[in-house]
Protein backbone atom coordinates (compact mmCIF):
# COMPACT_ATOMS: atom_id res chain seq x y z
CA UNK A 1 0.00 0.00 0.00
CA UNK A 2 1.26 3.52 -0.99
CA UNK A 3 0.18 6.30 1.06
CA UNK A 4 -0.13 9.32 -0.83
CA UNK A 5 -0.19 12.35 1.16
CA UNK A 6 -0.96 14.45 -1.70
CA UNK A 7 -4.18 12.96 -1.88
CA UNK A 8 -4.60 12.74 2.36
CA UNK A 9 -4.09 16.47 2.46
CA UNK A 10 -6.40 17.45 -0.27
CA UNK A 11 -8.96 15.60 2.15
CA UNK A 12 -8.08 17.84 4.95
CA UNK A 13 -7.15 21.13 3.37
CA UNK A 14 -11.14 20.93 2.38
CA UNK A 15 -12.36 19.96 5.89
CA UNK A 16 -10.10 23.14 7.12
CA UNK A 17 -11.48 25.24 3.89
CA UNK A 18 -15.11 24.24 5.30
CA UNK A 19 -14.43 25.20 9.17
CA UNK A 20 -12.37 28.60 7.63
CA UNK A 21 -15.36 29.41 5.71
CA UNK A 22 -16.82 29.85 8.80
CA UNK A 23 -14.79 31.98 10.86
CA UNK A 24 -15.67 35.75 9.54
CA UNK A 25 -19.43 35.21 10.70
CA UNK A 26 -17.87 33.90 14.00
CA UNK A 27 -14.94 35.56 14.82
CA UNK A 28 -14.92 38.26 12.19
CA UNK A 29 -11.57 37.51 10.29
CA UNK A 30 -10.22 34.47 8.82
CA UNK A 31 -6.23 33.20 10.17
CA UNK A 32 -3.42 34.94 8.85
CA UNK A 33 -0.33 33.54 8.31
CA UNK A 34 3.04 35.63 7.62
CA UNK A 35 6.20 33.57 5.77
CA UNK A 36 9.50 35.51 5.50
CA UNK A 37 12.07 34.40 3.52
CA UNK A 38 15.42 35.71 3.34
CA UNK A 39 16.85 35.57 0.17
CA UNK A 40 16.24 34.02 -3.21
CA UNK A 41 17.18 30.48 -2.67
CA UNK A 42 15.07 28.09 -5.62
CA UNK A 43 14.30 25.78 -2.84
CA UNK A 44 12.69 27.85 -0.53
CA UNK A 45 11.20 29.94 -2.84
CA UNK A 46 9.28 26.98 -4.05
CA UNK A 47 8.27 25.82 -0.40
CA UNK A 48 7.44 29.14 0.39
CA UNK A 49 4.97 28.85 -2.76
CA UNK A 50 3.42 25.70 -1.20
CA UNK A 51 2.59 27.31 1.33
CA UNK A 52 0.83 30.06 -0.06
CA UNK A 53 -1.25 27.99 -1.90
CA UNK A 54 -2.41 25.64 0.49
CA UNK A 55 -3.28 29.01 2.17
CA UNK A 56 -5.15 29.84 -0.46
CA UNK A 57 -6.98 26.52 -0.74
CA UNK A 58 -7.76 26.41 2.65
CA UNK A 59 -8.93 30.34 3.25
CA UNK A 60 -6.12 31.70 5.04
CA UNK A 61 -4.46 34.86 4.57
CA UNK A 62 -0.69 34.96 3.11
CA UNK A 63 1.31 37.37 3.75
CA UNK A 64 4.52 36.49 2.15
CA UNK A 65 7.65 39.36 3.19
CA UNK A 66 10.92 38.71 0.92
CA UNK A 67 14.20 40.10 2.17
CA UNK A 68 17.43 40.38 0.38
CA UNK A 69 20.11 37.79 1.31
CA UNK A 70 21.97 40.81 3.00
CA UNK A 71 19.73 41.76 5.40
CA UNK A 72 21.14 41.68 8.62
CA UNK A 73 20.22 39.88 12.11
CA UNK A 74 19.28 42.91 13.85
CA UNK A 75 16.90 44.13 11.23
CA UNK A 76 14.74 40.45 10.92
CA UNK A 77 14.66 40.28 14.44
CA UNK A 78 13.20 43.98 14.14
CA UNK A 79 10.88 42.71 11.21
CA UNK A 80 9.67 39.16 13.88
CA UNK A 81 8.97 41.80 16.77
CA UNK A 82 6.93 43.87 15.04
CA UNK A 83 5.18 40.84 13.78
CA UNK A 84 4.76 39.64 17.21
CA UNK A 85 3.03 42.69 18.23
CA UNK A 86 0.52 42.71 15.09
CA UNK A 87 -2.62 41.45 16.35
CA UNK A 88 -3.53 40.92 13.04
CA UNK A 89 -0.87 38.12 12.82
CA UNK A 90 -1.70 34.42 13.93
CA UNK A 91 1.62 33.04 12.41
CA UNK A 92 5.12 33.56 11.93
CA UNK A 93 7.50 31.52 10.06
CA UNK A 94 10.78 32.14 8.79
CA UNK A 95 12.20 29.87 5.61
CA UNK A 96 15.06 27.93 6.62
CA UNK A 97 17.97 28.04 5.65
CA UNK A 98 18.61 31.17 6.98
CA UNK A 99 22.01 32.82 5.34
CA UNK A 100 25.40 32.32 7.25
CA UNK A 101 25.38 35.50 8.99
CA UNK A 102 22.69 35.52 11.29
CA UNK A 103 21.59 33.47 13.66
CA UNK A 104 18.81 30.20 13.41
CA UNK A 105 18.55 29.76 17.21
CA UNK A 106 18.10 33.28 17.75
CA UNK A 107 15.36 33.63 14.90
CA UNK A 108 13.56 31.17 15.83
CA UNK A 109 13.55 31.84 19.35
CA UNK A 110 12.05 35.89 18.59
CA UNK A 111 8.91 34.25 17.58
CA UNK A 112 6.53 34.41 19.49
CA UNK A 113 5.73 31.15 21.28
CA UNK A 114 1.64 31.46 20.62
CA UNK A 115 2.71 32.34 16.70
CA UNK A 116 4.92 29.59 16.18
CA UNK A 117 3.51 27.95 13.56
CA UNK A 118 5.95 25.62 12.78
CA UNK A 119 6.82 24.37 16.55
CA UNK A 120 10.40 24.87 16.79
CA UNK A 121 10.35 27.69 19.30
CA UNK A 122 12.03 26.09 22.61
CA UNK A 123 9.12 26.33 24.91
CA UNK A 124 7.18 24.25 22.55
CA UNK A 125 9.82 21.80 22.19
CA UNK A 126 10.14 21.70 25.78
CA UNK A 127 6.30 22.00 26.23
CA UNK A 128 6.43 18.71 23.61
CA UNK A 129 8.75 16.56 25.77
CA UNK A 130 6.96 17.30 29.27
CA UNK A 131 3.42 16.26 27.12
CA UNK A 132 1.79 20.06 27.98
CA UNK A 133 -0.32 21.41 25.65
CA UNK A 134 2.18 23.07 21.94
CA UNK A 135 2.12 23.48 18.46
CA UNK A 136 3.56 20.26 17.02
CA UNK A 137 6.32 20.67 14.56
CA UNK A 138 4.63 20.13 11.00
CA UNK A 139 6.50 17.31 9.29
CA UNK A 140 6.29 14.88 12.79
CA UNK A 141 2.52 15.95 12.97
CA UNK A 142 2.34 14.60 9.39
CA UNK A 143 3.62 11.45 9.72
CA UNK A 144 1.56 10.19 12.61
CA UNK A 145 -1.81 11.45 10.71
CA UNK A 146 -0.11 9.24 7.75
CA UNK A 147 0.37 6.23 9.76
CA UNK A 148 -3.70 6.78 11.36
CA UNK A 149 -5.19 7.32 8.10
CA UNK A 150 -3.44 4.22 6.83
CA UNK A 151 -4.48 2.02 9.75
CA UNK A 152 -1.36 1.57 11.11
CA UNK A 153 -1.52 0.50 14.46
CA UNK A 154 0.86 1.97 16.45
CA UNK A 155 0.59 1.00 19.76
CA UNK A 156 3.26 -1.53 21.10
CA UNK A 157 5.64 -1.73 17.26
CA UNK A 158 8.83 -1.59 17.27
CA UNK A 159 10.03 1.55 15.34
CA UNK A 160 13.26 3.09 14.36
CA UNK A 161 13.81 6.60 13.01
CA UNK A 162 17.07 7.04 11.14
CA UNK A 163 17.78 10.60 11.85
CA UNK A 164 17.85 12.69 15.27
CA UNK A 165 17.28 16.42 14.11
CA UNK A 166 15.66 19.01 16.15
CA UNK A 167 13.11 19.23 13.26
CA UNK A 168 12.05 15.65 12.07
CA UNK A 169 14.54 13.01 13.84
CA UNK A 170 14.27 13.70 17.46
CA UNK A 171 10.11 15.03 17.27
CA UNK A 172 8.66 11.76 15.09
CA UNK A 173 10.82 9.89 17.87
CA UNK A 174 8.71 11.68 20.72
CA UNK A 175 4.99 11.56 18.85
CA UNK A 176 5.86 7.40 17.98
CA UNK A 177 6.60 7.22 21.93
CA UNK A 178 3.60 9.32 22.85
CA UNK A 179 1.44 6.93 20.84
CA UNK A 180 3.38 4.22 22.67
CA UNK A 181 6.05 2.89 20.01
CA UNK A 182 8.58 0.66 21.48
CA UNK A 183 11.26 3.50 19.41
CA UNK A 184 15.13 3.26 18.75
CA UNK A 185 16.78 6.35 17.23
CA UNK A 186 19.30 5.76 14.68
CA UNK A 187 22.24 8.21 13.80
CA UNK A 188 25.33 8.61 11.49
CA UNK A 189 27.40 6.68 14.33
CA UNK A 190 24.80 4.04 14.68
CA UNK A 191 26.71 0.08 14.21
CA UNK A 192 25.57 -2.17 11.62
CA UNK A 193 22.62 -0.14 10.99
CA UNK A 194 20.86 -2.63 8.83
CA UNK A 195 20.66 -4.67 11.88
CA UNK A 196 18.16 -1.98 13.31
CA UNK A 197 16.53 -1.31 11.05
CA UNK A 198 15.82 -4.72 10.18
CA UNK A 199 13.95 -5.09 13.48
CA UNK A 200 11.34 -1.99 12.75
CA UNK A 201 7.85 -2.44 12.60
CA UNK A 202 8.08 0.98 11.55
CA UNK A 203 10.56 2.54 9.98
CA UNK A 204 10.95 6.22 9.75
CA UNK A 205 13.73 7.77 7.59
CA UNK A 206 14.82 11.31 7.57
CA UNK A 207 18.46 11.78 6.23
CA UNK A 208 18.95 13.59 4.05
CA UNK A 209 20.68 10.95 1.54
CA UNK A 210 19.16 10.01 -1.80
CA UNK A 211 18.14 5.90 -2.04
CA UNK A 212 20.19 5.20 1.20
CA UNK A 213 18.09 2.70 2.45
CA UNK A 214 17.59 -0.57 0.35
CA UNK A 215 15.70 -3.25 0.29
CA UNK A 216 17.89 -5.77 2.61
CA UNK A 217 17.41 -3.04 5.34
CA UNK A 218 13.96 -3.58 5.63
CA UNK A 219 12.03 -6.54 6.99
CA UNK A 220 9.13 -8.12 5.04
CA UNK A 221 5.66 -6.48 6.09
CA UNK A 222 7.45 -3.27 7.55
CA UNK A 223 5.86 0.10 7.37
CA UNK A 224 8.13 2.63 5.83
CA UNK A 225 7.86 6.36 6.02
CA UNK A 226 10.73 8.07 3.67
CA UNK A 227 10.89 12.43 4.80
CA UNK A 228 14.08 12.22 2.75
CA UNK A 229 13.81 15.24 -0.28
CA UNK A 230 16.84 15.23 -2.34
CA UNK A 231 18.03 15.24 -6.02
CA UNK A 232 18.75 12.22 -7.83
CA UNK A 233 22.23 12.61 -8.63
CA UNK A 234 21.92 10.21 -12.09
CA UNK A 235 18.41 11.55 -13.00
CA UNK A 236 18.37 15.00 -11.38
CA UNK A 237 14.94 14.29 -10.38
CA UNK A 238 13.12 14.42 -7.09
CA UNK A 239 14.01 11.11 -4.74
CA UNK A 240 13.85 10.07 -1.10
CA UNK A 241 16.07 8.68 1.61
CA UNK A 242 14.72 4.97 0.57
CA UNK A 243 14.64 3.00 -2.30
CA UNK A 244 11.61 3.51 -3.63
CA UNK A 245 11.07 0.67 -5.95
CA UNK A 246 13.49 -1.73 -4.28
CA UNK A 247 11.80 -1.40 -0.97
CA UNK A 248 7.89 -0.87 -2.12
CA UNK A 249 7.75 -4.76 -2.53
CA UNK A 250 8.94 -5.80 0.95
CA UNK A 251 6.93 -3.16 3.11
CA UNK A 252 3.16 -3.33 3.73
CA UNK A 253 2.80 0.26 3.63
CA UNK A 254 5.36 3.13 1.85
CA UNK A 255 4.92 6.41 1.51
CA UNK A 256 5.93 7.86 -1.26
CA UNK A 257 8.43 10.69 -2.46
CA UNK A 258 7.49 13.18 -4.22
CA UNK A 259 3.93 13.26 -2.93
CA UNK A 260 4.22 11.55 0.69
CA UNK A 261 5.27 13.69 3.56
CA UNK A 262 5.90 16.82 1.97
CA UNK A 263 2.24 17.29 1.48
CA UNK A 264 1.38 16.87 5.09
CA UNK A 265 3.90 18.92 6.27
CA UNK A 266 2.24 21.65 4.35
CA UNK A 267 -1.27 20.49 5.58
CA UNK A 268 -0.24 20.48 9.20
CA UNK A 269 1.37 24.00 8.98
CA UNK A 270 -2.12 24.93 8.20
CA UNK A 271 -3.99 23.40 11.25
CA UNK A 272 -1.54 24.76 13.21
CA UNK A 273 -1.89 28.42 11.67
CA UNK A 274 -5.79 27.52 12.75
CA UNK A 275 -4.83 26.08 15.55
CA UNK A 276 -2.92 29.88 16.80
CA UNK A 277 -5.87 31.99 15.71
CA UNK A 278 -8.22 29.67 17.57
CA UNK A 279 -6.62 29.86 20.82
CA UNK A 280 -6.38 33.79 20.81
CA UNK A 281 -10.60 33.58 20.49
CA UNK A 282 -10.82 30.33 22.74
CA UNK A 283 -7.69 29.68 24.97
CA UNK A 284 -8.70 27.02 26.76
CA UNK A 285 -10.16 24.98 23.35
CA UNK A 286 -6.97 23.50 22.27
P1 LIG B 1 19.72 16.74 9.17
O1 LIG B 1 19.52 17.79 10.20
O2 LIG B 1 20.86 16.85 8.21
O3 LIG B 1 19.82 15.35 9.93
C1 LIG B 1 20.15 14.18 9.26
C2 LIG B 1 20.21 13.05 10.24
O4 LIG B 1 20.57 11.88 9.50
C3 LIG B 1 21.27 13.23 11.33
O5 LIG B 1 20.73 12.88 12.58
C4 LIG B 1 22.40 12.28 10.92
O6 LIG B 1 23.07 11.68 12.01
C5 LIG B 1 21.61 11.21 10.17
N1 LIG B 1 22.48 10.54 9.21
C6 LIG B 1 23.24 11.10 8.25
N2 LIG B 1 23.93 10.16 7.59
C7 LIG B 1 23.60 8.98 8.14
C8 LIG B 1 23.98 7.64 7.91
N3 LIG B 1 24.87 7.33 6.97
N4 LIG B 1 23.45 6.67 8.67
C9 LIG B 1 22.55 6.98 9.65
N5 LIG B 1 22.14 8.23 9.91
C10 LIG B 1 22.67 9.22 9.18
O7 LIG B 1 18.43 16.58 8.25
P2 LIG B 1 16.87 16.85 8.58
O8 LIG B 1 16.62 18.30 8.64
O9 LIG B 1 16.42 15.98 9.68
O10 LIG B 1 16.23 16.32 7.22
C11 LIG B 1 16.39 14.99 6.80
C12 LIG B 1 15.79 14.84 5.42
O11 LIG B 1 14.40 15.14 5.50
C13 LIG B 1 16.35 15.81 4.37
O12 LIG B 1 16.36 15.17 3.10
C14 LIG B 1 15.34 16.95 4.35
O13 LIG B 1 15.31 17.63 3.11
C15 LIG B 1 14.07 16.17 4.57
N6 LIG B 1 12.97 16.95 5.14
C16 LIG B 1 11.77 16.80 4.55
C17 LIG B 1 10.68 17.46 5.04
C18 LIG B 1 9.35 17.27 4.40
O14 LIG B 1 8.44 18.00 4.68
N7 LIG B 1 9.20 16.27 3.53
C19 LIG B 1 10.81 18.31 6.16
C20 LIG B 1 12.05 18.43 6.76
C21 LIG B 1 13.14 17.73 6.24
P3 LIG B 1 23.98 12.50 13.05
O15 LIG B 1 23.01 13.15 13.99
O16 LIG B 1 24.81 11.47 13.70
O17 LIG B 1 24.75 13.49 12.24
Amino acid sequence: MIISGKDLSARLKAEMAAEVAGFPGKYGRVPHLVVILVGDDPASMSYVKGKAKASEVVGIRNTTIRKPADITEAELLGLIAGLNADDSVDGILVQLPLPAHISEPKVIEAIDKSKDVDGFHPLNVAALWQKQPCTLPCTPKGIIRMLKSAGVGISGKRAVVIGRSNIVGLPVAKLLLDENATVTIAHSRTADLPSVTKEAEILVVAIGRPRFVTADMVSDGAVVIDVGVNRDPETGRLCGDVDFEAVEPKASVISPVPGGVGPMTICCLMENTIECFLRRYTPDSI
